[in-house]
């Protein structure tokens, strides 16, 4: 039997299909080409070999993690409107930011008011918090209900 004839018998196809003749190299431990000679880096073999070993627990950990901590605490964001008319109109603005701040799972701090004493004009600065990034929203939705039923002066 001559070694070539050997060799011959230890080639295979690689199995994940990329139709290269491959043997194992017992020194190194790894898949070798029979023609190169060289460590068999198989294209097909990264793409299998990616998913099923990413889908133990250490994946959803930190996703759960992550949900869990905005769930029980979310972070809030400050903000303020300033409502200004007479205490009818100042009083119907209220109503309608209470609504937009309670429907944003938001909360009223306090206020600050200020009385024009020659016209008897309102001026008070609601402070609120609402959940992060929902600020933006509620402060357009505020001037569109302003705008929309003519609360504003
Ligand atoms: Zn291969």
């Amino acid at each position: 039997m001559s070694s070539k004839d050997s060799d011959a018998t230890k080639f295979k196809t690689c199995i994940y299909g990329c139709n290269t003749q491959i043997f194992w190299n017992a020194d190194y431990n790894e898949y070798w080409e029979a023609y190169t000679r060289k460590k068999h880096i198989c294209p097909n073999r990264g793409n299998y070999g990616n998913k099923p070993t990413s889908t133990s627990s250490n994946t959803s950990y930190p996703y759960r993690k992550g949900r869990d901590s905005i769930l029980s605490k979310p972070k809030m964001d400050n903000s303020f409107e300033l409502l200004q008319g007479s205490i009818k109109e100042v009083q119907k603005q209220y109503e309608v930011l209470l609504d937009i701040i309670r429907n944003h799972n938001g909360k009223v701090h306090g206020s600050q008011r200020d009385k024009d004493v020659k016209t008897g004009m309102l001026d008070i600065i609601i402070y609120y918090e609402v959940p992060e990034g929902q600020r933006e929203e509620v402060k357009r939705i505020f001037e569109f209900a302003r705008k929309r039923s003519n609360i504003v002066t």
